[in-house]
């Protein structure tokens, strides 16, 4: 059973909308072959076209209907005033091209964000541009590259990076060309020192270093791991994405990376999921401040106690170059900036604290059911193996189930070094009810695992939909809105 797509419900001179009176005069198109001739839009009335919708989203999942522990994706909740800030008029009338006396509002909140993002994170610079988490490791790694070839240094070419870090890392590195060298973990879940050593040689551009790791754990060995890297001449990149551990209570920076991207859209509360528009800044040392994006925002004329400082623009002297139109997704950024006011400091340092103590309240009540294999304080995020001894459910199996008592999976099977892995990331938006009605299900599930093995394997049976075809989903993706004619569903 499927629902009929808005093309199917198009009925002939159906209409949903009418158009105002042109207020300008009607001219003729200078050139006829600039229309199509034909636009086979859908035409329906605006009562099926909000039933439609309101329809599908009532099919959906997300952080605002329940509990949402996708590891390594930081499904806090979001909170709602960010919505309200990000649509004021000022803002979202306000156009990038227009003079700059006249969006001095929007320049200083870019300005004051690159500042906090700055003492956050202990760098001394920041970039708001990158769209997302993966474009602000390109932009990291561009950096380091431009950084070793204005010393003449041409000779690297190879990327360190460990078998813990996020798949973006080597994507992004691969992208510019370098060569990955991977580094195995220890069985504490750290980076393997002695083969991090071997791989340092004055080939090495630097290394990409998720922290906390894919384990969700902290490298007990961070400042040597960076010394290690630096003494060959090498750059160190942190992967910030999830900083939701570290917030008030450790700065990359002040351990010696060079250069580290965050996500707005996890740690600081911009929602995605949905493929909406992310932001990735990215902080740099003093190292690479000459190699940052252009433009920055910037102070250009000094304000005194009558008149508000002039902000403008300013391009680093060696600069890599633009990475997006204009400032980045400056609604994202607005957001992001609301959340961090409203928290300050203080609220900021209490996330982290609750976000690392709800990952290891969860740990703690499922140890005993499930196996986890680097079992030590975890930070915000931890890593269980997702079967059940003496039975043949697996991973996806319990993630399935984990639907029928409303909850959205953990990520599965990624990290790829733990053996049916499920990734579990509470987020400190949850209360003590949702945590301990989110262990029981799991506990319950082991228990069905072994009584009833047959009602896991065949989950989910409370969706609309029951277990897709993942292969035939991946491998015949159906992109456009409608289907073809000869398209069968059941
Ligand atoms: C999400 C994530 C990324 C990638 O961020 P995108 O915004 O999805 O590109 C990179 N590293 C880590 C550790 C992440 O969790």
């Amino acid at each position: 059973m499927r629902e009929k797509t808005i093309f199917e419900l198009s009925s002939p001179g159906r209409t949903g909308v009418t158009f105002p009176k042109s207020d300008v005069p009607e001219y003729d198109l200078p050139n006829e072959e600039l229309l199509r001739k034909e636009l086979p839009l859908p035409e329906l009335a605006e009562v099926d076209v909000v039933r439609h919708y309101m329809k599908l989203s009532k099919y959906n999942y997300g952080v605002d209907l329940g509990f949402y522990p996708l590891g390594s994706c930081t499904m806090k909740y979001n909170p709602k005033i960010n919505e309200d800030t990000c649509r004021l008029p000022g803002f979202v009338f306000s156009h990038p091209l227009q003079p700059i006396e006249t969006v001095q509002g929007n320049l200083a909140l870019l300005y004051e964000m690159q500042e906090w993002l700055k003492e956050i994170s202990g760098f001394a610079g920041v970039t708001l541009q990158p769209a997302a988490g993966a474009h602000g490791e390109f932009t990291g790694v561009l950096m380091m590259n431009a950084y070793h070839k204005s010393r003449g240094d041409t000779k690297r070419t190879k990327m360190i990076v460990p078998d813990s870090a996020h798949g973006t890392n080597p994507a992004s590195a691969g992208m510019m060309g370098m060569s990955i060298v991977v580094i195995p973990s220890d069985e504490r879940g750290n980076v393997n020192l002695e083969a991090l050593k071997a791989a340092c040689d004055d080939t090495v551009v630097g290394m990409m270093l998720t922290n906390p790791n894919t384990l969700g754990l902290f490298d007990e060995n961070v400042e040597q791991i960076v010394k290690i890297v630096h003494d060959c001449g090498g750059l160190m990149y942190g992967d910030g994405a999830n900083l939701n551990a570290l917030l008030g209570i450790v700065r990359p920076g002040d351990l010696g990376f060079d250069v580290m991207h965050f996500n707005l859209h996890k740690t600081f509360a911009v929602p995605h999921g949905g493929g909406g528009p992310g932001s990735g800044p990215v902080g740099v040392g003093e190292k690479l401040l000459d190699f940052l994006p252009a433009p920055l925002i910037a102070i250009v004329e000094e304000g005194d106690e009558e008149i508000p400082p002039l902000f403008g623009y300013y391009t680093p002297e060696k600069t890599i170059g633009r990475m997006k139109a204009f400032h980045g997704h400056f609604g994202a950024i607005v957001r992001s900036y609301t959340y961090i006011a409203m928290h300050g400091p203080d609220g900021l340092k209490d996330v982290s604290q609750y976000a690392v103590l709800n990952a290891n309240y969860l740990a703690a009540r499922l140890r005993n059911t499930y196996r986890i294999p680097h079992d030590r304080i975890c930070m915000h995020e931890f890593v269980m193996e997702g079967s059940v001894p003496g039975t043949d459910v697996r991973a996806l199996d319990i993630a399935k189930r984990l639907m029928d008592y409303d909850f959205h999976p953990p990520t599965n099977y990624f990290p790829l070094i733990v053996h049916e892995a499920l990734m579990i990331e509470p987020t400190e938006t949850e209360n003590k009810d949702t945590l301990d009605a989110f262990a029981d299900a799991l506990i319950k599930i082991a228990e069905e695992a072994k009584t009833n093995p047959e009602l896991v394997k065949s989950a989910p049976h409370k969706t609309l939909f029951g277990r897709m075809d993942e292969v035939k989903a991946a491998r015949e993706l159906v992109l456009c809105c409608w289907l073809p004619e000869n398209y069968s569903a059941e």
